[in-house]
């Protein structure tokens, strides 16, 4: 090895120990008759001195060194005279007897420290080198460590890795697929799998009982905050198993993943909270729970009083923001104006305050007494100091504002720690949804998700109240995995296609070697898939997953290192066919 220790490793306990380090050259300082050299590698940073107990020559060599060269030194092992305890190698340095260059460098782009002095576009160019810096390679290494984590209990629960194809066939899962020309079938195509859903539960049908795989999944959706064209999923399928076993299962991964991450217990069981609740109390299917601001329904108190707006709208309802009483005109004008954007789309906002007197003043004081008022504050359990706020309109889109509302209160109010965490399940999703715009139903979650048997026969009467047998993870208002009970029976299967507008003859060549496995013995089974860059980065306390993600794309979907996506070449482009 061109080494004997890493750059992290030294403590006092080696002071004499002759060594060789090797690493890059984050710095060097010139003090004249002193020159110090700050050595980095993954492990950490180890400080090179260069006293006058050493040769002149190694200074001048020392002073020749630019950043981010590659470089080897030979040296003993001496103790500091003044400590740098925010270092865990701050204790000791290395005099050295040989400095040997095994590489030299450009002067990079932007500094490779904690804080970087590079945009993001720079840093993403040079992604090689911002992975040098140690934030960011503490977030692969958390990675890291996560997929051991989920390894170590998936084997210990005699899940088995299997892993399935990345070129198959194009499915609608929700999103579009991403396709790949196929070369020796003029015409024909690959889609790269959204998730492996079908073959997790061929495997099933196959036998291998429980299943499971961290794997590359692809949709070609819109691009939004956030979203990565390709990203990870722990991917896990059970048989012979009921949806408390599925959650069981699964809030144990969770909770040594916590463990070996984080050292953090979390509660067990996990809260569960239906999408119903959900939807009234949040205005949202991934509720942030880390503080409570849940909705109060006002429509009934204050309709009847001659305000237009209130007495048309669906839904009125309101949210108590803890202490913002004092909040001046200015600070109540620019909260409008932020929930009348675009993205948040509410078209006002009303507020009663309850002064610390107990007196009470509102924008509405023209329409309702501070008698009513008051029935309002106290419906919405309101104290002195409290700030009322109430968005009214057509109900789901309503509830969605007031739900945005609630998370930009919640963190204007601190109330949003990354440090804590949050954790609950959202079930009994409806299994289907209409959109007006085909006049079709679309399957929630997909379209392989049993409904609860007790409300199949609503499939024929009322399909959208039949609930779905499905179930969603939910940590600090991200959703973090979602899965389902599958359906087993291939009458049933089939009748699902029915309802989603398929023709049996679509649905036989689409998915007909799932229909087809189906008679041959398929067991009850269900699973789970949990995103696993957003786990990591809520384990890091990130809030993008581009951090946790070795070589991502940026928001428009390009890798800008690799110049990805680009043209190919003509002839490729001739031999597919293209
Ligand atoms: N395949 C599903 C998804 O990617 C997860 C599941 O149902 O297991 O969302």
């Amino acid at each position: 090895m061109l080494r004997s220790h890493t750059c992290g490793q030294l403590r006092l306990a080696d002071v004499g120990t002759p060594v060789t380090l090797a690493g890059w050259v984050q710095r060097v300082r010139d003090k004249g008759s002193v020159v110090w050299i700050d050595l980095r590698d993954r492990y950490g940073i180890t400080q090179i001195v260069l006293n006058e107990d050493v040769p002149e020559a190694l200074r001048a060599q020392a002073r020749t060194l630019g950043r981010e060269f590659v470089l080897q030194v030979q040296g003993r092992v001496v103790e500091r005279y003044s400590k740098n305890p925010q270092m865990p190698t701050g204790d000791v340095e290395v005099l050295p007897e040989r400095l040997h260059v095994l590489n030299e460098s450009k002067t990079p782009p932007f500094v490779i420290e904690d804080e970087a002095d590079g945009g993001e576009d720079l840093r993403a160019k040079y992604r090689y080198l911002d992975i040098r810096r140690a934030p960011v390679r503490e977030a692969l290494l958390l990675r890291h460590r996560a997929a051991q984590s989920v390894r170590r209990y998936m084997d210990g629960q005699g899940f088995v890795e299997v892993e399935t194809p990345v070129l198959i066939k194009s499915t609608p899962e929700g999103a579009r697929d991403f396709v790949v020309p196929s070369r020796i079938h003029p015409g024909q195509f690959y889609a790269l799998p959204q998730s492996p859903q079908t073959f997790k539960q061929l495997l099933m049908v196959a036998g291998m009982d429980r299943y499971f795989q961290i794997v590359k999944c692809f949709r070609d959706e819109d691009l939004r905050a956030d979203r990565q064209p390709e990203f990870t999923q722990i991917d896990c399928e059970m048989s012979f198993v009921e949806r408390d076993d599925v959650l069981d299962t699964f809030e144990g991964l969770i909770c040594q993943l916590w463990q070996d991450t984080l050292g953090i217990e979390l509660p067990r069981p996990f809260a569960r909270m239906s999408y119903a609740d959900a939807e009234r109390l949040y205005g949202s299917d991934k509720p942030d729970l880390r503080f409570g601001m849940t909705f109060c329904e006002l429509k009934g108190l204050a309709a009847g009083h001659g305000f237009g707006v209130f007495d048309q709208a669906e839904y009125v309802g309101g949210i108590v923001a803890p202490g913002c009483a004092g909040y001046t005109r200015k600070q109540v004008d620019e909260l409008t104006e932020w929930v009348k954007r675009p993205q948040i789309g509410a078209t006002g906002l009303v507020y009663v305050r309850y002064e610390a007197d107990g007196s009470v003043k509102s924008s509405v004081d023209k329409f309702y007494t501070p008698e009513v008022l008051k029935t309002w504050l106290e419906a919405a359990q309101a104290q002195p100091g409290d700030l009322l706020l109430i968005l009214a309109g057509p109900a789901a889109k309503t509830r969605k504002a007031l739900g945005e509302l609630r998370l930009e209160m919640g963190t204007r109010l601190g109330l949003r720690d990354k440090a804590s965490f949050a954790v609950s399940w959202v079930l009994d999703f409806p299994l289907l949804e209409y959109n007006e715009e085909d006049g079709r139903w679309y399957a929630m979650h997909h379209p392989f998700t049993s409904p609860y048997p007790e409300d199949i026969a609503l499939l024929d009467t009322d399909p959208g109240r039949v609930r779905a047998n499905a179930y969603d993870l939910v940590i600090n208002g991200y959703e973090v995995g979602g899965g389902s009970i599958r359906i087993h029976d291939k009458a049933l299967q089939a009748r699902m296609f029915d309802i989603l507008g398929f023709s049996p003859e679509e649905a036989q060549a689409q998915f007909g070697f799932l229909m087809n496995a189906f008679e041959y013995g398929a067991p009850p089974h269900g699973g789970l898939a949990f995103g696993f860059d957003r786990l990591c980065m809520i384990l890091g306390g990130s809030e993008s997953i581009r951090d946790y993600i070795a070589f991502p794309k940026n928001n428009a979907g390009r890798d800008v290192m690799i110049d990805s996506p680009s043209e190919i070449e003509p002839k490729l482009k001739k031999e597919l066919g293209l």
